[in-house]
């Protein structure tokens, strides 16, 4: 009985090797639309970030340092004692941005510029730079992270604006980057001028995002939730360009030969650590953490690591205090 069965297997099976490539039913198939990224939206209603009027500000200007307490010893009834307590600091993050918040294929591990930042707060509070719980945000779910108490800080190429500073405070800038446009490397594209009416792609919640939608040839804002979505988009030629800050550009450029950045930079995009509203002591806290980055050269060594290879060029900005 068993012969019989595996007789009759084997027999299906040849004829199923006989019938090469011939399909019964013939679909008409006239274009294959590629998959897009999930979460796609095509000029989405502005968002600024702030629920009430903007008061003018100089979003660079922070709070001054206070003296660095000693690593696992901070002072009873601070938001830093707090965090000691809890035993590990909780930052919000990017996993998706070559160069500042990516993940290490290889080691599984978050690094990058901005990474290197949040270890050096780890530091000064526990003496140790791992203990940290990092959460992965999208750039549109930074201030609600913070204002929900969900992090306690968000070091993940942030502008410091001042329609943010209404809902949370920012350290002082840890670095100064700028919005250009890349294009594929075939593309006659040559400055952000050129986009009226062409598909350009940008994330959900940026500055980058506002920016296009005010440009005087204004592009059709393809918003999606991660940078890499925009890359992929662009390869799969589904939008004519991408355009953000050169950082996060420089970080596509250093992962596809294919791309090219254009045109000079036409917005200054100062970073800062977004920490909530209600820490102020936090502020102080994190800038002193970033003076002595700057002075003690860790900043260097982190900027010549990620950074400096990849064609940016920025010094250590200086810290502006506004008390
Ligand atoms: N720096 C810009 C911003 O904070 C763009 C970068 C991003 O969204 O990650 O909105």
């Amino acid at each position: 009985m068993r012969r019989v069965v595996l007789v009759a297997v084997l027999a299906l099976a040849a004829t199923a090797c006989s019938a090469t490539g011939k399909p019964v039913d013939l679909a008409v198939v006239n274009s294959v639309e590629r998959p897009q990224p999930v979460g796609v939206e095509v000029n989405p209603p502005t968002t600024t970030g702030a629920a009430t009027q903007v008061p003018p500000c100089d979003p660079a200007a922070s709070l001054r340092p206070g003296a660095l307490p000693a690593p696992g010893a901070m002072p009873d009834g601070t938001t830093m004692r707090t965090i000691q307590d809890r035993g590990r600091l909780i930052a919000g993050v990017d996993q998706n941005t070559f160069l500042f918040g990516f993940r290490n294929p290889t080691s599984n591990a978050l690094e990058g510029f901005d990474i290197d930042r949040v270890k050096e707060i780890a530091a000064a509070i526990f003496g140790d730079p791992n203990k940290v719980q990092y959460k992965v945000i999208t750039s549109a779910a930074r201030i609600n992270a913070l204002k929900n108490g969900e992090v306690d800080i968000v070091v993940r190429t942030m502008t410091a604006t001042c329609a943010r500073w209404v809902d949370i405070n920012f350290s002082a800038i840890y670095y100064v980057a700028g919005q250009r446009l890349l294009v594929d490397k075939s593309s006659q594209i040559t400055g952000v001028d050129q986009l009226g009416g062409q598909r350009v792609c940008a994330t959900k919640g940026s500055t980058s995002l506002n920016k296009l939608r005010d440009s005087p040839a204004p592009p059709v804002v393809v918003a999606v939730d991660n940078w890499s979505d925009c890359l992929l988009m662009l390869q799969q030629g589904q939008v004519a360009g991408v355009s953000t800050d050169d950082t996060i550009l420089a970080g596509m450029v250093a992962q596809d030969p294919t791309v090219r950045m254009v045109g000079p930079r036409f917005t200054e995009e100062p970073y800062g650590i977004g920490i909530p509203k209600q820490s102020e002591d936090m502020v102080r806290f994190v800038n002193g953490v970033l003076a002595k980055s700057i002075s003690g050269g860790s900043w260097a060594e982190s900027y010549g690591r990620w950074l400096a290879q990849a064609g940016e060029q920025s010094p250590p900005p200086t810290a502006k205090y506004r008390d």
